[in-house]
């Protein structure tokens, strides 16, 4: 389809040059079409900090406000429709208002939202959940934060440890002992081996910042050195990172986390809030085939509803049951989260239709290569499951410092070009593409058409 002859290879700092040229016509171009958005944003800077309920929504000059969705696709307030590749960074496995989530929902309508009392939904939502993670006991929580954060604090009760370890550039959400090294200043990170812990955010006290240590990706001599003082409660660690792209482990790597944390009694959590379900039926954990003591979910086993979980080993749960660790929560296990659930983990999210999903990615993933080889871009595509991305370097990233060393400006002008054409992807330059179970092939090449254009230009 594409003409793989690579075509004279252009220096990189040109190509930079270029991309920056068309971000800057893109952004005219944004400016003009978003009029809605923008005066949407100025209205709601007044009584919301950045105009914008979480500030990752926030990006200049204003981000798009959108007043509907369906299936794969958004639709702003000045009616213009995108292709939603972001697909609410990854929580829209099923797309957006599946039929089946929508009857699920409207049928617990009719008998309540909220019992803070149990329901039977409780049990079978959890049987789900042992049957994809093959660990036996879980709880509910509302969002992907919580679910880390109650993991760290079963592993705190468990081992009766206070330090927990993390890897520089790992997002865990937004509570304090995880907003530690999420994106730090390279001038300030240190060593790459022995990285300092940096706070993301004001409000962190110095008791947290010295409880949280923090670690390279893929190198598992500092995580060895990290955990041999036998005082660390837990190493918690995206087993697929999905905030800096996709950064994969190299072989080995997880086989050697499991061996390490071991040794030393360290409980090993996977934060599943991204990789879970979208990475195969039964989530990263599946896929790696390396069991942890506790796995945190959140996003697409919601169906788009704000639901997450964890799951543990008997030993790390028990603790919940004896009453040592609280697991708290007015809206956990709310019916209406359940039944969206029990309609994505029993009717949408099929092992077929999750097959169907990733295999269609790897469609998009192919037309991309072809694209970036016949330009001979310094660029590659990463394909997990159902996510992908391009990371605009040559060798796929290892960890934090190498994907803070891939070319932004390209990425920029790229999120920017495709915007202006109706391909939404996620505007943290970090994130990446989810193939939802519902698009058709059409829409999921659509991407690929777009990209083309952009790098038709960019190599002109
Ligand atoms: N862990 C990971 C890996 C995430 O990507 C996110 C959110 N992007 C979270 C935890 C937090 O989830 P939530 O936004 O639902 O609190």
């Amino acid at each position: 389809r594409h003409d793989m002859s690579a075509t004279e290879s252009i220096p990189t700092r040109e190509l930079a040059e270029r991309a920056k040229a068309i971000t800057q016509r893109e952004l005219q171009v944004y400016i003009g079409r978003t009029k809605g958005s923008q005066a949407a944003t100025e209205r709601a800077r007044e009584v919301l900090p950045m105009g914008v309920p979480s500030s990752f929504q926030a990006y200049d000059p204003h981000p798009i406000v959108v007043r509907r969705a369906q299936d794969g696709w958004m639709e702003d307030v000045d009616g213009h429709r995108y292709v939603d590749f972001d697909m609410g960074y990854g929580a829209l496995f099923s797309g957006h208002c599946h039929p089946a989530v929508r009857r699920a929902v409207e049928t617990q309508m009719d008998n309540g939202t909220l019992f803070v009392t149990p329901c039977e939904m409780n049990a079978e939502v959890a049987e789900l959940l042992r049957d994809r993670y093959n660990l036996p006991m879980w709880r509910f929580t509302n969002s992907g934060t919580e679910a880390t954060m109650d993991a760290i604090r079963v592993a705190r009760g468990v081992t009766g440890r206070e330090k927990i370890v993390k890897v520089e550039g790992g997002y865990h959400g937004h509570h304090d002992e995880v907003m530690i090294s999420m994106k730090p200043p390279i001038s300030e990170a240190g060593p790459a081996d022995s990285p300092r812990a940096i706070p993301s955010t004001a409000g962190i006290t110095r008791a947290v910042l010295q409880d949280t240590g923090v670690i390279p990706y893929n190198n598992l001599e500092p995580l060895d050195r990290a955990l041999s003082g036998r005082d660390v409660a837990c190493f918690i660690v995206e087993p697929i990172m999905e905030n800096i792209g996709i950064c994969k482990p190299l072989p080995g790597y997880l086989e050697g986390v499991r061996e390490i944390t071991r040794k030393y009694g360290t409980m090993l959590i996977f934060d599943e809030v991204k990789t879970g379900i979208t990475a195969g039926w039964g989530g990263a954990t599946g896929v790696v085939g390396v069991q942890p003591d506790l796995v945190a979910l959140a996003k697409s086993i919601g169906g788009g509803l704000p639901l997450g979980a964890f799951g543990g080993t008997s030993e790390c749960m028990d603790q919940i049951t004896a009453g040592k660790v609280l697991h708290l929560g007015t809206y956990n296990g709310n019916p209406l989260c359940m039944a969206a659930a029990k309609a994505v983990l029993t009717e949408i999210c099929t092992p077929a239709a999750t097959d169907e999903a990733i295999a269609r990615n790897r469609m998009l993933l192919d037309a991309c290569d072809g694209i970036i080889a016949a330009a001979g871009l310094p660029a590659h595509t990463v394909q997990f499951g159902a996510k992908g991305c391009v990371t605009w370097a040559p060798e796929p990233i290892q960890n934090y410092r190498d994907y803070k060393a891939t070319d932004f400006d390209l990425a920029f002008a790229q999120w920017m070009h495709g915007i202006n054409r109706g391909i939404l992807l996620p505007p943290g330059l970090d994130e990446q593409w989810l193939i939802s179970v519902v698009p058709t092939d059409h829409d999921a090449l659509r991407y690929a058409d777009v990209f083309g254009e952009f790098v038709a230009e960019l190599t002109a």
